[in-house]
């Protein structure tokens, strides 16, 4: 039986990588998988990247307002998994629609996602939020921080200074330096007194 699984971890740890990792699996054996990310992550267009090089199209990217599921149905329900990259930015209808894949199509979906946004306060990202409600198995993938201890927050730095408040998604505009990073409580607490 299908399930539905959200993979997540902060900045860094490796999900897309991960991601690819089980795309490359399950061709190997010969099986298909369908791709699909969130065009919120305008800077990549259609493609997957990672730091350490590895990159594949994706099948499809999805807006807000795209029914995810009569997507896969008429196009791709001979499938046999369907990966999602940055699964924060679905919606909750669309994890609805995901639930809906594995329950009536009976193909696993595995979501990649933040738990957390930058600001760290309870608004999340109500698609990590619905898929921590919704998911059949939620795993951790795990990164550390400079410290050693477990990084479980993707922080927002603005010209190298710790960032607390602004909106989910930050365009570049190539006057500061924006850059995220895994940090854990500690260094959070550490860096937001030093504010
Ligand atoms: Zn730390």
């Amino acid at each position: 039986m299908a399930q539905l699984y959200f993979r997540y971890g902060a900045m860094g740890c490796g999900k897309t990588m991960q991601l690819l990792q089980v795309a490359f699996n399950y061709e190997e054996r010969g099986l298909k998988v369908c791709v699909i990310k969130a065009k919120t992550d305008t800077k990549n267009g259609n493609k997957l990247l990672t730091r350490i090089g590895p990159e594949r199209e994706t099948n499809f990217t999805f807006s807000k307002r795209d029914n995810i599921y009569e997507r896969i149905s008429k196009n791709y329900c001979n499938v046999d998994c369907i990966l999602v990259d940055e699964a924060q930015f679905l919606t909750p209808k669309q994890v609805d629609q995901l639930m809906e894949i594995v329950v009536k199509l009976d193909i696993p979906v595995i979501c990649y996602g933040l738990r957390l946004n930058f600001r760290r306060d309870d608004s999340g990202f109500e698609g990590a939020t619905r898929l921590l409600q919704l998911a059949h198995k939620i795993e951790e993938l795990k990164t550390i921080c400079k410290c050693g201890r477990k990084a479980t927050l993707s922080c927002r730095f603005l010209n190298d200074k710790l960032v607390t408040d602004g909106p989910d998604i930050l365009i570049d505009d190539g006057k500061n330096k924006i850059s995220y990073r895994a940090i854990c409580n500690h260094r959070y607490y550490k860096l937001k007194e030093e504010q």
